[in-house]
């Protein structure tokens, strides 16, 4: 197992990284930030979710000087992901004078001038408004010596492959290239035959892997609305013991502290924590005072606790193994196990891979609404009283103050009272963020969507309904009326699922095509 500290990285750098709460490097990591520290041009076959930002992003830092000039430009298909790289390159470079800059489309141009001109080291952005500040001489890359392409397959996709190509022109010769792509395809080897010399390919090379035979199911999530949907999943299930997984130590401590403010019994479990400390967490679990465990993975290595009931992936695992370590830590012994994982729209990709290299399918569920959640909880408030009712328990001092209060108030006020008193903790009352997508012209209970790729792009309703249905992991019932047209399609799917098709399809492909879908405008009365 690859350490952090194996790396010939500078220790403000890998105090960054403990900072980040990473605890040891992803496999894309392991095997890309030694390559790019020698110095040769790299193709990392990677999507998001392995670490790949990072794994380009810590020999990059590294390798900044305090030379006030742009060393180094990192281009991304979309401003989202400029704005996330960026995000992450600033934080590995906390300690180190490192000046990033994002550069996207769709911001005033005035002010990524003047940032410019305060010195930036690293760029990241997306071709077009390089290219633009390029051709203002606003921005310089003659002294870049390093050159990122991240996502280049999608950035090819949505028609940048001229602008890359003019950018890379304007860059050092003798510089460094690493190009990052989920896929391969001919256009992107021609780009690298062109621009890059003896470039070494990593991939992940899979290890068979076989998922143990316990329930799995998967959770459409939002990013935003994550922690509200777990509390949701938790309340609607009946959990002994679980197992929650976060990818970072930093992530452990926040979710631990959310659950346990919501009045969970959690704890969490990493790599910063002493052995004493873990022990007693341990211990709590085994005894079951506390019925959930937060961890990372390698603080769960080494747990062997019979009776999991649950395994919860909250963060998507970075790869199929890890999955499969993951969801072995229940259904031991014969026992009933079930494992679930949160994914959040960009995430699905990652998660037919784990299927794919694990050999199962995880079975799509929705999270519960808040009704759901409530008739639940209800149901076992229910049983509780009647437990106690029924039970020999000394209720003597709680009948001594219900009598004092008969003489005032009528019975039912009083219950009510008691119980808020006794449950308000365990409803989680915040409401998630709806989307709205206004009035889209759909018929009741739809969302219309308009889609720029239509016959001309080879795309049929039959075929498109069951591609959008596996894609999101729905029923194709829940997916209406599609109109196809020349050059578009008019899609209706129900309301339920329609932020989920909205985020999946924004960020996915069609016919090799790239996908751009709004919510429709409302068709005109045209007889009024
Ligand atoms: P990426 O695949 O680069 O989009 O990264 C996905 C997420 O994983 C980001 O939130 C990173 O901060 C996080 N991450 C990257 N490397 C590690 C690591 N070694 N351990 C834990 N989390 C990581």
């Amino acid at each position: 197992m690859a350490h952090f500290s194996d790396f010939a990285l500078h220790k403000t750098i890998q105090q960054a990284i403990h900072d980040m709460g990473f605890e040891e490097p992803s496999p894309i990591q392991e095997q890309c930030i030694p390559k790019i520290l020698e110095g040769g041009d790299l193709i990392g076959q990677a999507q998001t979710g392995t670490g790949k930002t990072a794994a380009f992003g810590l020999p990059l830092i590294e390798k900044m000087t305090n030379r006030n000039v742009v060393q180094a430009i990192v281009l991304t298909p979309t401003r989202e992901l400029a704005i996330q790289v960026s995000g992450e390159l600033r934080k590995i470079a906390k300690y180190k004078r490192v000046h990033t800059l994002p550069i996207y489309g769709g911001q005033s141009i005035g002010h990524q001038i003047r940032a410019l001109k305060q010195g930036v080291h690293v760029v990241i952005g997306t071709p077009g408004r390089v290219l633009d500040h390029l051709r203002r001489k606003t921005l310089k890359l003659d002294q870049v010596n390093m050159l990122v392409l991240d996502e280049a397959d999608e950035m090819l996709d949505m028609g940048f492959q001229e602008d890359i190509e003019s950018i890379i022109k304007e860059t050092a010769a003798e510089r460094q290239t690493l190009l990052f792509s989920a896929t391969m395809p001919q256009e992107i080897l021609r780009l690298s035959r062109k621009y890059m010399s003896n470039p070494e390919t990593v991939t992940i090379t899979r290890k068979e892997v076989t998922a143990p035979n316990i329930e799995q199911v998967y959770y459409k999530v939002f990013e935003r609305s994550k922690l509200e949907s777990l509390c949701r999943i938790l309340d609607s299930e009946e959990i002994g013991l679980g197992i929650v997984f976060c990818r970072t130590k930093r992530g452990v401590d926040e979710l631990t502290e959310a659950l346990q403010e919501r009045g969970y019994m959690a704890s969490g479990l990493h790599g910063d924590l002493s052995q004493a400390q873990r022990d007693k967490v341990m211990q709590s679990f085994r005894d079951s005072t506390i019925e959930l465990l937060i961890a990372t993975d390698v603080a769960a290595r080494g747990i062997d606790v019979g009776n999991v009931s649950h395994v919860v992936n909250y963060d998507i695992p970075q790869d199929p193994e890890s999955y499969v370590h993951r969801i072995g830590r229940t259904g031991r012994a014969g026992r009933h196990g079930i494992a679930m994982t949160l994914v959040t729209p960009r995430e699905m990709k990652q998660l037919r891979t784990i299927e794919k290299v694990s050999k199962t399918t995880l079975q799509s569920r929705t999270v519960p609404s808040f009704e759901e959640v409530m008739e639940r909880q209800q149901s076992i408030w229910k049983e509780q009283l009647i437990a106690l009712m029924e039970g020999e328990a000394d209720v003597t001092p709680y009948a001594d103050v219900i009598k004092q209060l008969q003489a005032e108030y009528p019975a039912e006020k009083i219950a009510v009272a008691a119980l808020s008193l006794a449950f308000s903790s365990s409803v989680s009352s915040a409401e998630e963020e709806a989307y709205d997508f206004g009035d889209t012209g759909a018929s009741k209970g739809m969302v219309r969507f308009f889609l720029n790729l239509g016959r001309t792009a080879d795309i049929q309703p039959g075929e498109l309904n069951k591609e959008i249905a596996e894609l999101v992991g729905a029923s194709t019932k829940a997916i209406g009326r599609i109109d196809v047209f020349e050059n578009f399609t008019f899609l209706e799917v129900s309301q339920e699922i329609a932020p989920f098709v909205y985020e999946a399809l924004r960020h996915s492909r069609l016919r090799g095509k790239r996908v751009n879908i709004e919510p429709a405008k409302p068709r005109t009365k045209r007889n009024k």
